[in-house]
């Protein structure tokens, strides 16, 4: 481990070293089976019950209430984009069979890359029918009239009277901005504006802030889903959280004259089948598992919410201090700032390859912006630790004294 550098990376990222240590023998032997974890059959009581195990503890520390089933899948954040589509849609034709299917609704707000490519891929789904409503889109209210900087103000957003879903990223992975999590905030999600109906078919994207601080009213939505390489585990398991009613008869839906669902995205098999319809990808499974276990020992999430605070104050603060000094420049609206992903500039020619350079002989990687935006992103998640947020912050001054 000595030659483990921080990991500021955002995404696939950095683990906790203990829980490395832990799987690297449980490679060779899980769980005193005389098997190795990415060897032994899913249908093992063994894996069987560390699975359930896996579910209760996300249960417990995200209090998931009874309404809503937790679902473990494949195919990453990008394989949801399709599914929520299918399945809410399918969802929509039972609760509307007559309706025509360019009158199906779909609301997307629109904050950040990720988003978008969830509403292109609503579009492409829906075969370019006129069914996509942008209820809002931050870059018409952005500094520059095209940049995902912000987090729209609540009199931006228009949602449909009854949409077959509503959808949002909770935190921009590639951008840097997140929906405040205080209820009613500025940049909150408004809740408040939301059709009335009870049973929204609400959908938010949790991929790069899941388990880092509580799900601002989780029983109102429909699904919540994360990929697990952020902040839960390896690539390769998408956790989702489903309430009951939005997993439906796919196939009933279809004799309808719904889009038929492939079955691998369709969630009712994997609730019916303790998410194991089919085989489900062990090894994240069992990593993930070690996860949480060592979250719930230091405290949960609430004990990741009060650290990640203070990490993300602390960057902020000397991004502020380098802005003062004209070294640094923000890149987000004071209140949309993402606490798991920080992106900011760095003025002055060549100024950027500096700060990397320096970063990289220090031991901290990953500090590079997403190309798309530029400049460098500072990725926070739970296993990067306060003290190498101090010291990624003690850097920051450093460089900031040399270039002011
Ligand atoms: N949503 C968000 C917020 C993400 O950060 C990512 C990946 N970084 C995705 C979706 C896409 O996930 P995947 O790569 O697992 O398809």
């Amino acid at each position: 481990t000595e030659s483990r550098v921080a990991n500021f990376g955002a995404g696939p990222s950095a683990l906790p070293e203990s829980v490395l240590t832990e799987a690297a023998q449980g490679l060779l032997n899980f769980n005193n089976t005389g098997i190795g974890i990415a060897e032994i059959s899913h249908r093992s009581k063994e894996f069987g019950a560390y699975i359930k195990d896996f579910e209760e503890i996300i249960r417990e520390q995200l209090d998931v209430p009874s309404t809503h089933s937790i679902l473990f899948v494949q195919g990453g954040g990008t394989g949801q984009f399709s599914a929520v589509v299918l399945n809410l849609l399918a969802r929509h034709r039972l609760l509307h069979p007559d309706l025509p299917y360019d009158q199906r609704i779909m609301d997307y707000v629109v904050t950040g890359s990720w988003s978008k490519a969830a509403a292109d891929e609503a579009r492409r789904l829906s075969a370019g029918k006129a069914m996509l409503n942008i209820a809002a889109d931050a870059r018409g209210h952005s500094a520059d009239g095209k940049s995902f900087d912000n987090i729209p103000p609540h009199s931006a957003y228009k949602f449909s009277a009854d949409p077959a879903l509503i959808y949002y990223c909770e935190n921009e992975t590639v951008n840097g901005v997140q929906f405040a999590h205080e209820d009613g905030a500025p940049t909150a999600f408004p809740f408040h504006l939301l059709p009335k109906n009870t049973l929204l078919p609400l959908v938010a994207d949790y991929s790069s802030s899941f388990m880092s601080r509580p799900i601002p009213r989780l029983a109102d939505h429909a699904i919540v889903y994360a990929g697990a390489q952020k902040n839960v585990g390896p690539a390769g398991l998408t956790i989702l959280i489903v309430r009951n009613d939005c997993i439906v008869d796919v196939d009933a839906a279809a004799r309808l004259g719904a889009v038929p669902v492939p079955i691998g995205m369709a969630y009712a098999p994997y609730a019916k089948n303790d998410s194991m319809p089919n085989t489900p990808p062990v090894l994240a499974v069992y990593i993930s598992g070690l996860v949480m276990k060592r979250n719930q020992e230091l405290g949960g999430v609430a004990y990741y919410e009060a650290v990640n605070r203070r990490k993300q104050e602390k960057v902020y603060e000397v991004v502020k201090e380098g802005e003062a000094k004209g070294v640094l420049r923000g890149k987000v609206k004071e209140g949309s700032g993402s606490w798991m992903n920080i992106v900011f500039g760095v003025v002055g020619d060549g100024a950027e390859g500096r700060f990397l350079a320096g970063a990289e002989k220090k031991g901290m990687k990953g500090l590079k912006g997403h190309r798309s935006v530029g400049g460098i992103r500072v990725s926070l998640y739970n296993a990067v630790t306060e003290e190498q947020t101090d010291e990624l912050v003690a850097y920051i001054k450093e460089f900031i004294a040399e270039e002011a």
